[in-house]
This record gives C-alpha cells, structure tokens and sequence, in this order.
C-alpha cells in the first residue's frame, strides 16, 4: 500500500489538527499552502480592522519565507543544505554555510542528549527507505544486506554522513515564524506545520485551542486530544504520516538509527515545549525510544507527553494528563 504526498498528506493534515475555522466576522486571516513535503496553515488574530491589510502582508511574507526555507534546508537540490551534503558526498572538505551553523549545532546537541536516537545524519539511511522523496517510495523494505553496509558505515564514518533535517527543520520554522510575527506586531498566531504547531498569544478572548490526530482515526474517534497552548509548541511524531505495508506490516518514516529500521513500540508521540524545534526532535527522539519513552521524556526534562502505544494504549506524564482533554472519554495511563 503506498500513502504519500499528495492526497495521503492531504488528508493526515486535514484531519490532523483542526484548528477552528474562524467564524464571520472574527478578526482572523487564515492561510493554508503547500511546503516543506506537507501542508502549512498560518492563522493570524489581528484585532483591530485597520490591521487587516498588515496582517494579509504578513501573511504573505511568511509564505514566501517557507518556500525560501524549504529550499534552504532540502537535503537535495541546490539550497545551502542540499549543497552541503553533496560537498559530503564528494569527499570534500565541506564548508559549513552560516545560514545553517544553528540548526545543524542543535541536532548535534540534541543527538548528544537523546544517545542517538535523534540523528540529524540519516539521510542515506532515509533514503534507503525511500522516505525522502516521492519518486523513490518502495513496496517493499531494503535488502538486508543494504542496512547492514549502512549500519556499519554510521558507526566508522560518522563525519562524512549526509544531513536530513526532516525530524527538526518544522519546528524551527515554527519558532521562527512566531518571533518574525511578535517583531511584526503579531503577537496572537497560530502555525501549523503538518501537525508541528505552535502558539503564540490568544484568539481574542480565548485561548488557541489545537487538536491532536488520532494515530488510527475512526469514525467515531478521529481526534485524540485537545489542547489549549499557551505560548507553546505541540508536535506530534507519528507511524502514519509516511509508511508502506509489506506482508502486513507497517513501515514507516521514523527510524531507529540502533537497527536501521522504523522504529518500533508506539503509534504517536506528542509533545508540548516552549521551543518547537526542541520539541520536534524530541517528539521524534521519543518516538524512536519506543515503550521507555517516559525515562528519556526525564531526561530531556520535558513535562508534557501524551503517548499511543502499538496495542492503542494511551500513556501520559501527570502535567499531559490534567491539561490535554483526550477525545472518547479515555483515561490515559499516567506515568510519574
Ligand atoms: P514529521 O516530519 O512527520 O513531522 P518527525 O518530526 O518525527 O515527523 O520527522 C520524521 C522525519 O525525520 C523522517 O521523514 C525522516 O526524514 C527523518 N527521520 C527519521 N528518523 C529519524 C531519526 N531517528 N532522527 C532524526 N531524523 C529522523
Ligand atoms: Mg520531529
């Protein structure tokens, strides 16, 4: 079975994260377009009327500044990180472009912190899987063999492994975009980068309020949780935004650098930080520790996590348990 861009993202997004629409007459701009392999809505709480047109400006600045970025931080193509790894690919001495020193020091930082578990070094291993790009999906998992050279060439030859930035590269959007739009004089937004969002401010009188995809939607539960962020990031990694299914298993996108494989031991994992680019890391990090999430989530010092387990149990930190409002009137398992 093949899900991809566009019609299974489309859909995952759709029902993804509803934010609600806003109603007539609200002092809100909402904008929904296509980048960085998925889809991008951008909400902006202007208030006054005559804020309208700056807003719309906003707005549209923000778009283009996706585009640019999703160029930027491509593992392939001519952007600055597209051209990085093929100075890596080539034996060459690489020069590392200023325009993403940051980023590439804080997936080294947060690979030190997650033992590994979040690499930003995987793009040949991603792309074995085929889960880089379109073109090259597969039906079916690599040879064996195929993993075990790559496998052994991670653990001798880590300098020359190429970037893929695909598990952070959304949340430092996230948090980029809000701080451009509070220097904008936006301080009330709300992004979401196919199920990377964040916060920032209020919707007029009320808070934001998000919700999270049920990893296995049903009819009768298509949501997992709502949640109202307060000047916070809510991401969630899942098994379900890009996989196949080979003699009835399930293989998906987020792999575990230890075996070379999708990682194994949860359908989703969420998690709310002040930073997005931490928490999206994080959430993947997490996602690749599988059933010991919560000793990690200690180390990583993150407080809220609500996690779906392969058997659908839901497992929680006490702070995700009494702030999320879980759909289907569940009770998650509250780990301390
Ligand atoms: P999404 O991109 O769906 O929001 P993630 O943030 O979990 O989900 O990122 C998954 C993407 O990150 C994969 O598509 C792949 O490009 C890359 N990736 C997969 N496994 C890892 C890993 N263990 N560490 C870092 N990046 C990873
Ligand atoms: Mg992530």
């Amino acid at each position: 079975m093949k899900r991809w861009l566009p019609t299974g993202i489309l859909l995952a997004i759709l029902a993804f994260v509803v934010l609600r629409p806003p109603a007539e007459g609200e002092p809100v701009l909402r904008r929904d377009f296509p980048a960085m392999g998925t889809w991008i809505s951008l909400s902006v709480y202007y208030g006054a009327s005559e804020r309208r047109s700056a807003a719309e400006q906003w707005l549209t600045e923000t778009e283009q500044q996706f585009h640019s970025f999703d160029r930027q931080w491509s593992p392939h193509g001519d952007g600055a990180l597209g051209r990085y790894n093929q100075q890596l690919l080539a034996g060459a001495k690489p020069h590392l472009p200023s325009e993403l020193r940051a980023l590439i020091e804080l997936s080294d930082n947060l690979r030190e912190r997650s033992q590994g578990l979040f690499d930003g070094r995987l793009a040949g291993l991603i792309e074995l899987w085929g889960f880089d790009q379109e073109a090259n999906f597969r039906q079916q998992p690599p040879e064996p063999a195929a993993i075990t050279a790559w496998l052994e060439q991670h653990q001798n030859r880590r300098s020359e492994q190429r970037w893929n930035l695909g598990a952070i590269a959304k949340g430092e959007l996230v948090d980029q975009t809000i701080s451009r739009a509070r220097a904008a004089g936006f301080e009330n937004v709300l992004i979401n980068a196919g199920g990377n969002l964040g916060a920032s401010g209020r919707h007029g009188e009320r808070a934001w309020r998000v919700a999270i995809r049920h990893p296995r939607p049903s009819k009768d539960q298509r949501l997992l949780a709502t949640f109202e962020p307060r000047n916070e990031a809510v991401i969630t990694s899942g098994d379900y935004e890009r996989y196949f299914e080979f003699q009835g298993q399930r293989f998906h996108h987020i792999l575990d650098p230890r075996t070379g494989h999708p990682a194994r031991g949860l359908r989703s994992v969420t998690v709310v930080h002040e930073s997005a680019a931490l928490a999206d890391a994080a959430s993947t990090a997490l996602f690749v520790a599988g059933r010991n999430w919560r000793e990690l989530a200690r180390q990583l010092a993150l407080e809220t996590v609500l996690v779906v387990t392969d058997e659908g149990a839901l497992e929680a930190t006490p702070t995700a348990a009494q702030r999320m409002q879980v759909s289907g009137g569940l009770q998650p398992t509250v780990l301390p």
